[in-house]
């Protein structure tokens, strides 16, 4: 029976990544507030939130800087854009303060409202870029498998899900994906990481050269794969990668909505990748969630290209009503301030080793087949058999069977594609909340496993 806000809600909203069909059964979860890493329900039961809401509030629940940081600029200036010219301090300031954390060298940000803006953008760039060189040929985009780079019909292309392209007539012409780098379901028998690696990059080269490298202007990738369940490529991963797209002058995207500000213990998950991208993508944790805001990270080569084909065309005509939003990049600067200030990134390392402790321990579960993450985010897959991998028949939803006694059990996770169970908590979780987590994690593993047989 669903109470009166559930019934409203299923009368009048259509959720995002939701089975449409059986929530108007259950009705939704409906949240009210939150401190901390913790978030309570309307009838006041308390969760804690083990996925950081969407892999974004990275600084918990009820900061009263964020809040405060928002209400002032509110006060002072809630608009104004950044179009033909004009532009105000809270942008300005950001940009510079993104530029001095960048992990590469950037020339220049863009700023936008979502992940899949950035990257949406990104692959603009990377087309308007190559017409002002003279290549206009040169155009294609490889993805991988399993990627996710967001919504838009451009990101979407970009995501390697069949869940973001059936019936939604994607992805566009002109995106390819190319293996994901999944050692533990795509290794061959006795193949070392470091040779799983070598043979991904030569599949990178191998698909460059079939589509024809004047053909292919950029790659695409999350230093860290998120939604695709949490994958961790080998460690020699990005170098190969690197050396392949030197070698054929294909630009290197890195997709850092998840990674970017301290998820892998890093400023930027490029770091602790060992990858060396031309530009990032940014969003999410930029804010805190606190505000919708993204970013792209421009190298001065690309930015050289922008500035001639814009002089050329009399115009650079690429821009979001609310790019560079004078309330969300205030809020930013604030977020990025609290980092800073708080030494957030070296307190995540810190947690590290506990998290990964009690990570690898869920290995031991009868249901767990490979227990994977690296720095504060994991990625849980079950399986029917651990000695051969069998996945459960995928109509059983054992991942999400597992997501909702979790929730009973007062913790939020997410499922995912192959039966993977996320968690990505926020940044400031404690060490008795890193316990907290995994304790419930398990006691819903083991309903799971009861509930199996
Ligand atoms: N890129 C990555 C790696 C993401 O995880 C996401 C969202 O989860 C996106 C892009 C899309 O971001 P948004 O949902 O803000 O459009």
């Amino acid at each position: 029976m669903l109470t009166n806000l559930q019934a409203r809600d299923v009368e009048t909203l259509v959720h995002p990544y939701t089975n449409l069909a059986t929530l108007r059964d259950t009705g939704p979860l409906i949240l009210e507030r939150g401190q901390g890493v913790w978030v309570h329900d309307v009838d006041g039961k308390p969760y804690l939130e083990g996925m950081a809401g969407l892999w974004c509030t990275a600084l918990g629940y009820g900061n009263e800087e964020l809040v405060e940081a928002a209400a002032t600029q509110m006060r002072k200036l809630p608009f104004t854009h950044i179009f033909g010219g004009k532009s105000h301090d809270p942008a300005i300031e950001l940009a510079e303060k993104l530029k001095e954390m960048a992990p590469v060298p950037i020339s220049k940000v863009f700023f936008t409202s979502s992940g899949s803006e950035a990257n949406d953008t990104q692959m603009k760039l990377v087309w308007y870029m190559n017409n002002a060189l003279g290549r206009p040929n040169k155009k294609k985009i490889i993805s991988r498998v399993r990627a996710y780079h967001g919504v838009t019909i451009a990101s979407a292309s970009l995501t390697g899900l069949a869940g973001n392209h059936n019936d939604f007539d994607l992805p566009i012409a002109g995106v390819r994906h190319t293996t994901s780098p999944h050692h533990y379901r795509l290794a061959l028998p006795g193949e070392s990481e470091e040779a799983f690696a070598t043979r991904l990059a030569a599949d990178l080269e191998a698909l460059i050269l079939a589509e024809g490298p004047d053909t292919v202007a950029a790659f695409i990738a999350e230093p860290v794969m998120g939604a695709g369940g949490v994958i961790v490529p080998p460690r020699t991963y990005y170098p190969k990668i690197k050396a392949v797209l030197e070698k054929y002058d294909v630009f290197f995207i890195a997709d850092e909505v998840i990674t970017g500000f301290g998820r892998l213990g890093t400023a930027f998950g490029s770091e602790a990748m060992e990858m060396k991208p031309d530009s990032i993508s940014v969003a999410k944790a930029l804010s805190s969630a606190y505000q919708p805001i993204g970013a792209v990270m421009i190298p001065e080569a690309m930015y050289q290209a922008l500035l001639e084909e814009s002089r050329k065309l009399g115009s650079f005509g690429h821009g979001f009503t609310y790019s560079g939003h004078p309330v969300a990049a205030a809020v930013a600067l604030k977020t990025l301030e609290i980092y800073d200030r708080e030494n957030v990134f070296e307190r995540v390392r810190a947690k590290i080793p506990q998290f990964d402790a009690r990570r690898a321990a869920l290995e031991d579960h009868p249901l767990v087949g490979e227990a994977r993450g690296k720095g504060l985010v994991a990625g849980i897959e079950l399986v029917a058999d651990k000695k051969t991998k069998a996945q459960f028949d995928p109509k059983l939803g054992m991942a999400a069977k597992c997501v909702a006694f979790a929730q009973e059990e007062g913790l939020i996770v997410r499922s995912v594609f192959g039966d993977a169970v996320t968690i990505c908590p926020p940044l400031v979780i404690s060490p008795a909340e890193i316990d907290e987590l995994f304790d419930r994690l398990t006691r819903a593993l083991d309903r799971t496993l009861d509930w199996a047989v």
